[in-house]
C-alpha cells in the first residue's frame, strides 16, 4: 500500500522517550495528530501528544484498540516485543515492519543477518555456556567485547575482555542471558549514516555523522565527519545496501566503526532515528524525525542537505546534581539551540536534552556546544 497517509491523519508511536517526543512535534509542524503508546505517563513524547496511551506492549487487547485509531504506526524504541508489533499490523500499517524490528533488536540475528548478506561487521560467536565462551576466546583471539544479545544499549550488558581476565567471572556476569563475543575492533572512530527508504523504494541518507563516546555514552557528534569522502561515499552506499535488504520502510541508523586501516565494518542497526542525528534538526534543510514522519506517510523525502558545519552535545542527568543548569548562560551565544526532554528526574547518565550548534567550520561548531555546555554549570 504506497498511498500517501496525509496531515490531518493519526499517526501512532510505540515508545515514549525524547525520540517519540521530537517525532510527535515534527509529526505536529506537518500538520498529523499523533498518539503515543508505553507503559509510562506523562511521559516526554506524551506530553506533546494529542493522545497518550498507557498500556503494557504485551497487552494484545489495549495494543489492537490503539492500533485500531491510527493511520500507521511507527516506532521510536526497538526493543518492543515482536508480539506487540504482530498485534498492531492485523490492524494498521506497521512501519518499519515487525521483521526489522525482530532482526535488529537482537545481536546475534542482527549480526547474522549482516554477514550472511555481505556486509562487514566484526567476527562473532554466540556464548550460550562456559565452554562456547572458551571456544570463542580460543577462535577470535582476545581482547574482545562479550555482549548480551538482547536488550543492551549504551554499552549496557557489554564487557571487555582481555587475555588476564577471569573466564569464569566474565561468564558469570552474563547473568544467564544469552551472549555474543565480538573480536574486538582496533577502531580509529565511530561514524553513523542516519537514511530512510519509502515504500516505492526511493533512499536518502543525511551526511555521514562522527562520534564521539563519554563511558560509553554519546557525548558529542559532528558534521561532516572527518573522513575520506570516498570512505563517506562507501558508508552511505553501505547503508542504502542494508536499508533495502531488510525492505526498510521508514528510517533505520546504521552504526559504524572506521578501523586504523582506513576500513568501515558495521556495529549495529537501530530501526529508528538515533542520537546522533540530533544534529539535523538545526543543522538540515529536514530533520531526521520530518524524514521519519514522511518516510512512513508515503510523503516525497526531504532534501537531508547540511546547512553548514554543525555539532551536538548531549546533556546527561549530572549536569542537575548541583541544581537546575543555568540556562541563560548556556544561551548566550546566539547560535546555540537548546533541545530539553521534559524529563522531571535527572539520573545520572540519563539523556535530558541536547545542544546544537552550526559554525564556520566543524571544531567551531564543536567549540561552541562544548562552550555552551560548560556554561550550565556557571
Ligand atoms: P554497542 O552497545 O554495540 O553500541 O557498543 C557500545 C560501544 O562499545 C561502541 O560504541 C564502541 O565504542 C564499543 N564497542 C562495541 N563493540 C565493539 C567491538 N567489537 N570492538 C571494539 N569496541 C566495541
Amino acid at each position: 500500500m504506497n498511498f500517501p497517509i496525509l496531515p490531518g491523519s493519526t499517526i501512532g508511536i510505540l515508545g515514549s522517550g525524547q525520540l517519540g517526543r521530537m517525532l510527535a512535534i515534527a509529526a505536529k509542524q506537518l500538520g498529523y495528530r499523533v498518539a503515543v503508546y508505553s507503559p509510562d505517563a506523562d511521559t516526554p513524547a506524551g506530553q506533546v501528544a494529542d493522545v497518550e496511551a498507557v498500556g503494557d506492549y504485551l497487552d494484545e487487547e489495549r495494543l489492537a484498540d490503539f492500533a485500531q485509531r491510527v493511520s500507521v504506526l511507527t516506532f521510536e524504541f526497538e526493543n518492543v516485543p515482536s508480539a506487540a508489533s504482530e498485534v498492531a499490523a492485523r490492524h494498521t500499517i506497521v512501519r518499519p515492519a515487525g521483521s526489522v524490528l525482530h532482526i535488529t533488536q537482537e545481536r546475534l540475528r542482527e549480526k547474522t543477518f549482516l554477514r550472511d548478506n555481505g556486509f562487514p561487521t566484526t567476527p562473532f560467536r554466540e556464548v550460550k555456556t562456559y565452554a562456547d565462551l572458551h571456544a570463542a576466546a580460543r577462535d577470535l583471539g582476545l581482547p574482545a567485547v562479550l555482549k548480551t544479545a538482547s536488550f543492551g544499549y549504551d554499552g549496557k550488558g557489554q564487557q571487555k575482555v582481555y587475555a588476564q581476565s577471569d573466564p569464569a567471572e566474565v561468564f558469570a556476569n552474563l547473568k544467564g542471558a544469552t551472549g555474543i563475543y565480538e573480536a574486538f575492533v582496533d577502531f580509529e572512530k565511530e561514524i553513523s549514516v542516519v537514511a530512510a527508504r519509502t515504500a516505492d523504494g526511493k533512499f536518502a541518507a543525511f551526511p555521514v555523522f562522527e562520534n564521539r563516546h563519554a563511558n560509553h555514552i554519546l557525548d558529542v557528534t559532528f558534521a561532516p565527519a572527518a573522513i575520506d569522502p570516498k570512505l563517506a561515499k562507501e558508508a552511505v552506499e553501505l547503508a542504502a545496501g542494508i536499508l533495502e535488504k531488510l525492505g526498510v520502510v521508514g528510517l533505520l541508523t546504521v552504526e559504524l566503526f572506521v578501523t586504523r586501516s582506513g576500513k568501515i565494518v558495521v556495529n549495529e542497526l537501530a530501526p529508528r532515528t538515533h542520537n546522533s542525528g540530533h544534529l539535523t534538526m538545526d543543522a538540515c534543510i529536514t530533520s531526521q524525525f520530518e524524514q521519519q514522519v514522511r518516510a512512513v506517510c508515503c510523503l516525497p523525502l526531504g532534501s537531508t542537505a547540511l546547512r553548514a558545519p554543525a555539532a551536538m552535545a548531549n546533556l546527561l542527568g549530572h549536569l542537575w546534581e548541583k541544581g537546575e543548569p543555568n540556562w541563560a548562560a548556556a544561551l548566550s551565544d546566539p547560535h546555540v539551540k537548546l533541545h530539553l526532554y521534559g524529563k522531571t528526574e535527572a539520573r545520572k547518565g540519563r539523556k535530558m536534552g541536547h545542544i546544537n550548534a552550526c559554525g564556520r567550520s566543524v571544531d567551531a561548531a564543536i567549540a561552541r556546544v562544548i562552550a555552551a555546555r560548560e556554561r550550565l554549570l556557571s
